[in-house]
């Protein structure tokens, strides 16, 4: 009933606005980057217009390293969501540099899936030419 195959990017594409439209370029061309404050320094996810720490505006995307660890997650099966050939892990990544994303942990057994695995970002082509960040394990990291 269902022919879609892993091949074929199915992903649906990120919304973007004017304030994420440099994460989903940058996501795009294989970089994963964060706003930092350029007053207080704090690392802002998801991207905002203005630091809710102390209110300036000027805040500059930074390079993150792209690992992290795993702070929470879960598997929507009911039904899983639009655009995935299967049931996807949904996780919390915590950067190592402080931000949280919420994004899809990919190439794991979830049966041996938990809290606390070092994860490293990838990234994995939409249905329309963009890319969206995910995860996998981090290099020497064991289920
Ligand atoms: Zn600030």
């Amino acid at each position: 009933m269902d022919t879609v195959t892993e091949t074929v990017p199915q992903r649906p594409e990120p919304v973007m606005t004017p304030d994420s439209a440099f994460f989903w370029e940058a996501v795009t061309r294989g970089e994963l980057l964060i706003k930092q404050c350029s007053v207080c320094l704090k690392l802002w996810h998801p991207p905002r217009p203005m630091c809710p720490e102390c209110h300036a505006i000027a805040m500059v995307p930074v390079r993150m390293s792209g690992r992290g660890t795993v702070y929470s997650w879960t598997m929507p099966i009911h039904p899983f969501p639009f655009g995935f050939a299967a049931p996807p892990i949904v996780a919390l990544v915590d950067l190592e540099e402080g931000p949280r994303l919420v994004s899809n942990v990919v190439g794991v057994d979830p049966r041996k899936m938990r809290n606390g695995v070092r994860v490293e970002v990838a990234f994995e082509p939409t249905a329309g030419g963009k890319a969206v960040p995910v995860f996998r394990l981090a290099e020497g990291e064991t289920l």
